[in-house]
C-alpha cells in the first residue's frame, strides 16, 4: 500500500472550528435565528393567491424556507455529532436545547403555511406549480397541500399538537423510563451481575446456550413483573392515535405510515406475500441451524447465536482498503466517493470510552459534507457498518445538487443505499473467506440478517395491525397482548421456532415510539428494495452506477411506485420485483445448507 494509515478520529473543525465552544457555530445559530424569525413573519403576512401573478410572494417564502431547512439541518448534525463523540459534552446539550426551541417554532410556521396553501383555488394551484419558479418543486408541494387538506382545520390541529405532549409523546417517555429503571441479575463467572435490559439483551447472541437460556428467562421475569405497566403505555399511547384519526376520518390504521413512506398499501401486501411464498426456505435454515447447534428445534433466543466462536480481525486501513476495492468493482464514483472520506476524515472510528454506542451518519447540507459515526474495533461486522454508513453518506454526497426540498427522503428509502452498499461488501466477504468454517459464519450471518428482516419484522407487524384492530373496541389486556404476539410469532416464523418472546410488544421500544407509527415494515421494503437494485446492478455491471445514481437523486421527490418505474422499469405492485430480491437471499441460504451438510 502506498498510503499512509488512515486517521480513526474525525475533523468536525473544517465545518465549525472550536467543538461546542465554538465562536463560528454560535454566529450561525444566530444567522440562523433571524432567517427562522424572518421566514415567521414573512408567512404570517402572506396571503392566499388568487392568481398566478402573485407566485413571486410564494417563491420568495419557499427560498427562505430552503435556507432555513439547510441551516436548521447543518446546525442538528453539528450537535449530534459533539455529543456523540463526548456524551459528557454539557455545552453540546446546552446548544440542542437552543435548537429544538427553534425547531418548534419552525413547525409551527410550516403548519401555518400549510393551512394557507390548502384554500388556494385549485386552477391557481397548477397555474402556481407550472410556473418556472417552482415547476420543480411540484411533488412536495402536492404533498404538502394534499397532508395538509387531509388534516383538521389549523386550530383543531393545533389543540391536538397541544395535548399530544402530555397525552401522547409522555406515554412513550413513560415507556423509556420504566425500561431505564429495570435490571436483571445476571451470573456471570461465579459472581452476580446487576444488568439493564440493554446489556441483558446483548448476552442473548452468547455462544454458551445455558448463558442464553438463562438470560433469555431472566428477561422474560422481568417483562412480566413490569407488563401492567407496559400494557397501559401501549394502550393509551395507541388510543390517543386512534382517536386523532377518527376525527381525521381515517379509518385505516396502515394510512399514515404508508403516507409517510409514499407507498401503496397494495405494495406493501405485495411485498409480504411474496416474502412469504419463499418462507419454506429460511424454515429449512433454521431446522439446519438447528442441527448445528445439536438442538432439536431452535428456542427464540438461538436465532441469533453464532455457529462458530472463532471472530476474525480486519485493522482499520485494511478494512477502508476492502471498501473501496469492492465499491470500485461496483462504480468508480462511489469508491472515489469513500476513498476522499477516509482521506478526509469524515468518519469517526476511534475505539474508545466516552463515546455515544451505535453507528450513524449525518450530514452538514450547507458545507455539503457528511460525517460518520462507530467504533470499529476490528470485527467483520465493523466492516460491514462502516461500508453501511458509507452507503448513507454517498446517498447525501449525490443528493447535494438537488433542491433542499427535494431532499427529504422516507424511512423505507432511507436505507437503501446504505443496504446496497453494505451487500456488495458482505457478498465479497464470503467469496474472499479464507477457510470453509470462515466462509460459513459469514454466510450465515447474511442468511440471518434475511430472517430478521422477513420473520422477525413481519411477526411485528402482524402483532401491530391486528392489535391496532382490536383496539378500536377498547383496551387490550396484557394477557390478550401476549397472545397476540405469541400467534403473530408463530405464523411470521411458520412454527419452526419451539419457545418464543410473548412479551416483545413490551421489549421492543418500536411498539412505543411515537415520532412515527408502525416502525417496522419500511425496514423490509428498504432491505429488499436494495436488494432488488442490487440483482440489477449484478445483471448490468459497471453501467449501472450512473442508473443508480439518477434513481437515488430522486428518492426525495418521487412515490416509490413510480420511482421503481422511472428508474428499474418495474411495477413494484407485482411480485416480480421483490420475489428476483427474495432469490438473492434464497441462493445464500442454498449455498450455506450445501455447506453445512
Ligand atoms: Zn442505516
Amino acid at each position: 500500500m502506498t498510503k499512509t494509515s488512515y486517521d480513526l478520529t474525525w475533523d468536525l473543525d473544517v465545518i465549525f472550528e472550536g467543538g461546542s465552544e465554538s465562536e463560528a457555530f454560535k454566529q450561525y445559530l444566530h444567522t440562523l435565528n433571524d432567517n427562522l424569525q424572518g421566514l415567521s413573519k414573512k408567512v404570517n403576512q402572506f396571503t392566499t393567491p388568487e392568481s398566478v401573478k402573485e407566485v413571486e410572494a410564494l417563491a420568495t417564502i419557499i427560498q427562505h424556507l430552503e435556507t432555513v431547512t439547510t441551516q436548521i439541518r447543518e446546525s442538528g448534525a453539528f450537535i449530534s455529532c459533539l455529543s456523540a463523540q463526548n456524551v459528557d459534552d454539557k455545552k453540546a446539550s446546552l446548544l440542542r436545547a437552543q435548537v429544538s426551541q427553534m425547531g418548534a417554532l419552525f413547525s409551527t410556521t410550516m403548519t401555518q403555511l400549510d393551512q394557507k396553501l390548502v384554500q388556494v383555488e385549485e386552477s391557481v394551484w397548477n397555474d402556481l406549480l407550472d410556473s418556472p419558479e417552482l415547476s420543480n418543486l411540484q411533488f412536495v408541494l402536492n404533498e404538502k397541500r394534499r397532508r395538509a387538506n387531509e388534516n383538521l382545520p389549523l386550530e383543531q390541529e393545533a389543540i391536538i399538537n397541544d395535548l399530544s405532549i402530555d397525552g401522547y409523546h409522555a406515554w412513550g417517555q413513560m415507556y423509556n423510563t420504566i425500561v431505564g429503571k429495570m435490571s436483571v441479575e445476571v451470573e456471570e463467572d461465579g459472581e452476580s451481575h446487576h444488568l439493564s435490559v440493554g446489556q441483558a439483551s446483548n448476552k442473548l447472541s452468547s455462544a454458551d446456550r445455558d448463558v442464553r437460556e438463562a438470560v433469555f428467562h431472566k428477561l422474560q421475569n422481568a417483562w412480566t413483573e413490569q407488563q401492567d405497566l407496559f400494557g397501559e403505555t401501549i394502550n393509551h399511547l395507541s388510543g390517543f392515535r386512534l382517536q386523532t384519526y377518527k376525527h381525521r376520518n381515517w379509518d385505516n390504521v396502515l394510512k399514515e405510515p404508508l403516507e409517510i413512506n409514499r407507498m401503496s398499501e397494495k405494495t406493501l401486501d405485495t411485498m409480504w406475500s411474496s416474502i412469504t411464498k419463499y418462507k419454506g426456505t429460511f424454515v429449512n435454515y433454521l431446522e439446519r441451524k438447528a442441527h448445528l447447534l445439536g438442538l432439536e428445534k431452535l428456542n427464540w433466543y438461538d436465532v441469533g447465536a453464532p455457529i462458530t466462536n472463532e471472530e476474525q480481525t480486519v485493522s482499520y486501513d485494511e478494512g477502508a482498503k476492502f471498501i473501496v476495492d469492492q465499491f470500485n468493482q461496483f462504480g468508480p464514483k462511489m469508491a472515489s466517493f469513500a476513498e476522499m472520506a477516509f482521506e478526509k476524515r469524515w468518519i469517526e472510528a476511534e475505539d474508545r470510552s466516552g463515546k455515544r454506542p451505535g453507528g450513524f451518519c449525518t450530514s452538514f447540507p450547507d458545507s455539503k459534507q457528511t460525517r460518520i459515526f462507530m467504533t470499529y474495533s476490528g470485527t467483520a461486522s465493523n466492516v460491514a457498518t462502516l461500508a453501511h454508513e458509507l452507503g448513507h453518506a454517498f446517498h447525501q454526497h449525490v443528493m447535494d445538487d438537488v433542491h433542499p426540498l427535494n431532499q427529504r427522503y422516507a424511512m423505507n428509502v432511507a436505507e437503501t443505499a446504505s443496504t446496497f452498499a453494505e451487500m456488495i461488501v458482505a457478498d465479497a466477504a464470503v467469496k474472499n473467506a479464507e477457510t470453509e468454517q470462515e466462509r460459513l459464519s459469514l454466510l450465515e450471518d447474511k442468511v440471518n440478517r434475511s430472517v430478521a428482516f422477513f420473520m422477525n419484522i413481519h411477526a411485528r407487524f402482524l402483532f401491530e395491525t391486528r392489535f391496532y384492530e382490536e383496539r378500536k373496541q377498547g383496551q387490550v389486556s396484557v394477557e390478550r397482548l401476549n397472545e397476540l404476539m405469541e400467534e403473530a410469532q408463530k405464523e411470521a416464523y411458520c412454527d419452526a421456532l419451539g419457545e418464543y418472546d410473548p412479551h416483545m410488544w413490551a421489549s421492543k421500544l418500536h411498539f412505543h415510539i411515537t415520532g412515527v407509527p408502525f416502525y417496522n415494515f419500511p425496514y423490509t421494503f428498504g432491505y429488499l428494495f436494495s436488494l432488488g437494485i442490487y440483482a440489477k446492478a449484478l445483471e448490468e455491471g459497471s453501467d449501472f452506477e450512473e442508473k443508480y445514481i439518477a434513481l437515488l437523486k430522486d428518492t426525495g421527490s418521487m412515490r416509490v411506485e413510480d420511482l421503481a418505474m422511472k428508474h428499474l422499469n418495474v411495477d413494484i405492485e407485482k411480485p416480480e420485483f421483490w420475489e428476483d430480491a427474495i432469490k438473492l437471499c434464497v441462493k445464500d441460504v442454498e449455498e450455506f445448507l450445501h455447506l453445512s451438510q
